[in-house]
């Protein structure tokens, strides 16, 4: 019955054997082959199936590649912890493309869309999540260890950058994008009337600013925040018609080293916060953190809750 173990008797000795050495090399080449190719991520020899789930998790889906310098920003980090950090490692949101801030929080307010051609408003996102958001304005001062404050702290900021500001040295704010922060919308001139231009006026201010900053930081703004704060219905029309997403006011201020509330005393989950590049931001950013801690709230980019671009 066993015929092939007779046939072969001469060769037989040394058949099983080198069958043997070979399979153990064939799976020996496999294995050094797998692990070998898996951190490098290149994301499409690797089989899904049998890959780990730690690094299927960390493995980013379809949407990344569209973006040039983020793909790359974004795959540097998840190359490195594969065997230090398995489960934990950061995931790069599939709706914004980014490693996002929110650490596994799925947020429980969506954005309204544009109605009628006109961008919708917030002064505070409507949650009950222990989330804040810190938003920075104009641009005024550039001072490298403003940024280190805020990297020593683990915190992401919305800059809103007005032209005139930033126009001596726009690419200082590079600094910033490569730290993770997002640069947006603050008018062309930061015009204190500003309601009161036309509604061609307006759409120039901000049409200006979002290709300018698209041009200069390589991202366009999706929040435009008026100068002072006061917007109009053409405000709202013209943000629209400039491809912006929502204007973003606030209700409470970091000024001269204390908190300002607009309403209660302390920060309230979904606020949105009110600072500038001033010469005292460290006492501002000190006095942000403190409000922020006293209320337990955690600190996430206003982009990566509401999921925009
Ligand atoms: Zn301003």
């Amino acid at each position: 019955m066993p015929r092939h173990m007779h046939q072969p008797r001469r060769l037989g000795r040394w058949v099983g054997p080198l069958v043997t050495v070979l399979a153990v090399a064939l799976v020996a080449t496999g294995i050094w082959w797998f692990t070998s190719t898996l951190p490098d991520n290149g994301g499409t020899a690797n089989p899904p199936a049998t890959a780990p789930s730690s690094a299927a998790a960390s493995v980013t889906p379809s949407g990344v590649s569209t973006e040039g310098p983020t793909a790359s920003a974004t795959a540097s980090p998840s190359d490195v912890p594969a065997s230090s950090a398995p489960s934990t490692a950061p995931a790069t949101n599939p709706a914004t493309g980014r490693v996002d801030t929110l650490g596994g929080l799925v947020p429980d307010y969506v954005l309204p869309p544009i109605v009628d051609g006109l961008a919708p408003v917030l002064t505070k996102v409507p949650t009950e999540q222990k989330v804040v958001f810190l938003t920075i304005d104009d641009g005024a001062v550039k001072r490298d260890s403003d940024l280190a404050l805020l990297e020593a702290n683990g915190i992401k900021a919305s800059l809103f950058l007005a032209n005139n500001f930033v126009a001596g040295d726009p690419r200082f704010y590079k600094k910033y994008t490569a730290a993770g922060h997002l640069i947006e919308n603050h008018t062309m001139s930061h015009n204190l009337g500003f309601i009161n231009l036309s509604y061609e006026d307006q759409k120039a201010e901000i049409c200006g600013m979002a290709d300018f900053e698209e041009q200069q930081y390589g991202r366009r703004p999706v929040f435009f925040r008026p100068p002072g704060g006061p917007y109009t219905l053409a405000t709202r029309q013209a943000v629209a018609a400039c491809g912006l997403k929502a204007i973003v006011d606030w209700e409470t201020k970091a000024n001269a080293g204390n908190m300002d509330y607009q309403v209660g005393a302390g920060l309230r989950p979904g606020d949105i916060v009110l600072m500038h590049f001033r010469p005292e931001f460290p006492q501002d950013l000190a006095a942000f953190m403190a409000a922020q801690k006293a209320a337990g709230l955690k600190v996430v980019l206003l982009e990566d809750y509401l999921a925009t671009k």
